[in-house]
């Protein structure tokens, strides 16, 4: 539960359940949507209304961001990790060929990325306080910048003086997933390890964009508990962030669980109906935060959930430790990509839908 919410799991859910359709058709009309209209939206008697949402999505998408998407690529510099997540290969318990880039490995890397046209680069860790330090960090970003428009980090949760360091050496958005917010299920799923203390990480996006960060990216991991629930809390969790950052913007994203190796099987799958329903009712109910669709989506529903909800992508990614550029085979991923293209593929398939994509939209360097 995110602590701000004052509503219980079961409350939220005896909620969704008793919601009509005449209640979500008139979130549907309202011209600002609020909580209790996201609840409305992602309850059992919305799905029955999907066509309607996708209109309503649509139209929001395309008055926030026209015709356009953004396109990212993510880059892992390492893959050791002190954690014990039941539900990821980087686990520090997973015997794994372990990797961490060199500066140098980082820059092929980085330059191999930059040839496809990319210009917009999400920095990727395993949280290893030892070797992934801040300093390092900080040097990795100062030599990035020069090549990349806008830096993104997605590593270990920092203090506040820190995330100051780092958006000083050029990174200007951050990512954290929560997972998720049931608190039980949290303790159990991560037991041991820096990321067991689930208030630091609850409250990271809050230090990175008291620090300066622009953009904060928040996610739960969708198959690990019931998604009702869930998407209340993250919805909970971005609207206090909007009110104590409201410089920053809010990036959505909604993570499937995709097979690892030791076969982790996720309590509460949610299918791809589901999903769009969850992410209408995000573009619908926050018309202006982003959204961010991931690899771990199959080619055909990232091309459809573009044109409705999301507005960011990332394209060609590898979720390998030197998987541009620097290794020959590919050992030791994160999780399971759905979405091979290359670079060039996903650009040719937003072109088809009318799409453009975008490789700048923010320099951080003027
Ligand atoms: S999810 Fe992140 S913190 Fe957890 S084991 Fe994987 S890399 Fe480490």
């Amino acid at each position: 539960m995110f602590s701000e919410l004052k509503f219980t799991e079961a409350q939220i859910l005896d909620y969704c359940n008793s919601v009509t359709p005449e209640a979500v058709a008139g979130s549907l009309e309202k011209f600002r949507c609020g909580y209790f209209d996201l609840l409305n939206l992602i309850s059992p008697a919305a799905a029955g209304q999907v066509a309607a949402m996708r209109k309503r999505a649509t139209a929001a998408r395309r008055r926030y961001y026209g015709k356009t998407v953004s396109v990212y690529a993510p880059l892992y510099i390492s893959n050791t990790c002190v954690n014990s997540c039941k539900y990821c290969d980087f686990n520090v318990h997973h015997q794994a060929k372990r990797r961490i880039l060199t500066l140098d490995e980082i820059r092929l890397e980085a330059g191999a990325v930059r040839e496809t046209g990319i210009d917009s680069l999400l920095i990727v860790a395993g949280e290893d306080p030892k070797h992934m330090t801040v300093d390092f960090l900080c040097e990795t970003g100062r030599m990035l910048r020069k090549l990349f428009s806008c830096l993104a980090l997605e590593v270990a949760p920092q203090d506040e003086a820190d995330y100051r360091r780092l958006f000083a050496a050029g990174y200007e958005g951050l990512t954290c997933f929560q997972e998720t917010y049931d608190q039980v299920l949290y303790r159990e799923l991560h037991p041991a390890g820096p990321k067991s203390d689930y208030d630091y990480r609850v409250w990271t996006q809050l230090r990175a964009g008291k620090a300066g960060f622009r953009t904060l990216g928040m996610a739960f991991l969708l198959g690990l508990a019931d998604w009702r629930p869930e998407a209340a809390n993250l919805a909970a969790h971005a609207i206090y962030l909007m009110r104590e950052c409201f410089q920053s913007k809010i990036q959505f994203a909604f993570p499937r669980i995709t097979p690892v190796s030791e076969g982790f099987q996720p309590a509460s799958p949610v299918g791809d109906a589901e999903l769009e329903q969850l992410m209408l009712a995000f573009r619908i109910v926050f018309p202006e935060c982003g959204i961010t669709v991931s690899t771990r989506e199959a080619p055909d529903f990232r091309d459809m959930i573009v044109q409705s909800c999301a507005d960011n992508m990332s394209a060609g990614s590898r979720v390998t430790p030197g998987g541009y550029a620097v290794l020959a085979e590919h050992d030791a991923a994160q999780f399971t990509l759905n979405d091979s293209r290359s670079p060039a593929a996903v650009y040719a398939a937003i072109r088809r839908n009318g799409q453009e994509a975008v490789f700048k939209n923010w320099d951080s360097r003027i």
